[in-house]
């Protein structure tokens, strides 16, 4: 029986993402790392790896796939009420200690990290997605960014397809992994975990690569979320926040920012759940630094109008929600608020066309994704 390390290693296939260096090493740029990768090593992902040379990279298989409400992932700003067939590989760039993907994204890095991985195709992924009448395909549940050329492959097929794609992504880029997915991404959630380096540190990254990725997402004219989930006593002090926010609003005031509650999860059990009122304080000082579009996250029913949709011009109601669930829409056939005609930043549909799930389900019949451990 193989190992999970065996599964990796032979679902592959040579990278886009690199150039040869001396001495038989590479160096990957999927990443805000930039890996210089010896021979026969890998990078910090662990998933990609330098075999006689050249960069091998991840292919060929999923380690899970879901369909969300795409108000899951979240985005709030692009088409409501639609189903985002989602699907994750294995490893990540971070080591986050509060990880809700441990067992995928700290595969190869965690022992106790064992996932069974399936077989998978871009044909049979989009026709999955496509056989549930899924809008928009997304890679997420692990880093997406390291396994850049197989998202790639994947989202050619679905582009043919005519469906939407997207990342769910912690935003450690570069500029030449942004370049490579550009012409094939739609949507891009970055999660900004903190907006102070040394708590990057503590998860394994920089926060440089992370702020310089979500100018250039901006610029590059993706719709662009950003997730700040908010920690008590880790990353949600009033300087933190304030800092964050102003960066954000300093990029565009119209990104909407979504602050989500924290429970307890993977190595993280000390601090206390995000309670309403500390989701109420980072909105506020959201507010106060001039950002438009503000969420409340995972506490359905006690945020108030914080999970709702405002114009930002008249204030007036567009969208109303309950967690996931879509309880109202008002936008008009071209994205503007119906009452003050001011177009609402986003990508709509030209109409509301109801949503056919408002929590996460697994697809019914998955005979074209084949699990390799078994
Ligand atoms: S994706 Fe990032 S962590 Fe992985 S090998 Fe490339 S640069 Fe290193």
């Amino acid at each position: 029986m193989p190992t999970l390390k065996d599964v990796v290693y032979e679902h592959v296939r040579e990278g886009e993402l690199y150039e040869t260096l001396d001495r038989n090493r590479v160096r990957c740029y999927a990443c805000g790392h930039y890996c210089p990768i010896p021979e026969g090593q890998p990078g910090v992902c662990k998933v990609r790896y330098n075999r006689g040379g050249k960069l091998y990279v991840p292919w060929g298989y999923v380690a899970g796939v879901q369909f969300d409400p795409i108000e899951k992932k979240p985005f709030f700003h692009a088409y409501p009420g639609a189903l985002a067939y989602s699907f994750g590989m294995l490893g990540c760039d971070l080591h986050c200690a509060y990880c809700q993907n441990w067992v995928t994204s700290q595969a190869l890095r965690d022992p106790s990290a064992i996932s069974s991985p399936s077989q998978a195709s871009p044909e049979a992924l989009v026709r999955d997605a496509l056989r549930q009448r899924a809008k928009v395909l997304v890679s997420t549940y692990n880093e997406p960014l390291i396994t850049s050329e197989w998202a790639v492959a994947v989202f050619k097929e679905a582009k043919a397809a005519g469906l939407t794609t997207a990342f769910v992504s912690n935003g450690n880029g570069t500029p030449q992994v942004l370049e490579y997915l550009r012409p094939w991404i739609d949507l891009y959630k970055v999660d900004l975990k903190s907006f102070d380096d040394r708590h990057y540190h503590q998860l394994g990254g920089r926060i440089g690569p992370i702020l310089d990725t979500i100018r250039r997402l901006h610029e590059m004219n993706l719709w662009l979320e950003i997730v700040t989930l908010l920690i008590p006593g880790f990353n949600d002090s009033d300087d933190e926040l304030r800092r964050l926010a102003d960066f954000l609003a300093n990029v565009s005031p119209y990104i909407p920012w979504h602050v989500t509650a924290f429970h307890k999860d993977y190595k993280m059990d000390d601090p206390e759940d995000t309670r309403p009122e500390d989701l109420f304080r980072a909105a506020e000082i959201g507010q106060n630094a001039g950002l438009k579009y503000i969420y409340a996250g995972n506490l359905p029913g006690l945020v108030g109008d914080l999970e709702n949709t405002n114009c930002h011009h008249c204030g007036e109601l567009l969208i109303r929600r309950y967690g996931y669930f879509i309880e109202n829409y008002r936008l008009t056939t071209d994205g503007c608020c119906p009452s003050c005609k001011t177009t609402i930043p986003g990508r709509w549909a030209s109409k509301f066309q109801g949503q056919i799930a408002d929590r996460p389900f697994l697809p019914r019949r998955r005979s074209s994704l084949v699990n390799i451990l078994n």
